[in-house]
């Protein structure tokens, strides 16, 4: 009977193995789609300074293009102004024209610097759009490499996981129906843990002391021992 029982033991360590093996596979593919947004953190970022930046420097541009048409606007006052200059008649209206020429020029050099103030901006905005137009590249590409990693990581640990499968099957075959249902039991209350090694007289499931006497009888690996504390299956392990 003991042969049997040992057997039993050894089947249920394997079978706790391998189910150990395939939470840790599936919590690590339930984790990837967390690993992917947390990674795309930076980029989302990145992409939206970027996005900013264009749109400043496009509202530069429309400044510019709105004060090059104003320049047009007021060359083409002052041509006018200085094509009349021929018809005025008495020194008092010729004064009052000069005066209009005049501040009409103001008004250009004014418009000129704004222009050149908008042109200055505008390399330095472009700049800036270069430089994080590079760095979103650069951020895309990190997410990209992770998720080629995590795709590689997917495809071997869906392969494992066929294999533990198939394993476990064979082992879930060669267990007493019984042992099977009590450890199914076991590893569902015990948090996918139902058989546990005992080290140092401790229970390595919920770290309770083991009575000396029992413990003694677990290092024979002969019997199916329950935990006095919280009933998972012992085995020692010299
Ligand atoms: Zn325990």
């Amino acid at each position: 009977m003991n042969s049997t029982v040992n057997d039993q033991l050894r089947r249920l360590i394997e079978l706790q193995q391998i189910d150990s093996k395939i939470l840790n596979k599936k919590c690590m593919m339930d984790e990837i789609p967390s690993k992917i947004s947390e990674a795309e953190v930076p980029l989302k970022i990145t992409q939206a300074d970027l996005d900013k930046m264009k749109q400043s420097h496009e509202s530069l541009e429309k400044k510019r293009r709105d004060k090059e048409r104003q320049l047009e606007d007021i060359n083409e006052k002052i041509k006018k102004l200085k094509a009349r200059t021929a018809e005025i008649k008495t020194n008092k209206e010729y004064q009052a024209h000069l005066r209009e020429i005049e501040s009409a020029e103001k008004e250009r050099y004014a418009i000129e610097d704004e222009i050149l103030v908008a042109m200055e901006a505008l390399d330095v905005s472009s700049n800036e759009v270069k430089a994080a137009e590079a760095k979103v590249i650069s951020e895309k590409e990190k997410v990209d490499i992770l998720k080629r990693k995590l795709d590689e990581e997917t495809s071997e640990a869906k392969k494992e996981l066929t294999m533990l499968k198939e394993k476990r099957a064979w082992i879930v075959d060669a267990l007493d129906r019984d042992m099977y249902s009590q450890y199914m039991i076991l590893f569902e209350s015990g948090n996918g843990l139902a058989v546990t090694e005992a080290r140092g007289e401790i229970c390595q499931g919920c770290n309770m002391n083991i009575p000396p006497q029992l413990f003694v009888e677990i290092k024979k690996n002969e019997e199916i021992i329950y935990c006095p504390q919280c009933y998972r299956i012992l085995y020692y392990s010299p």
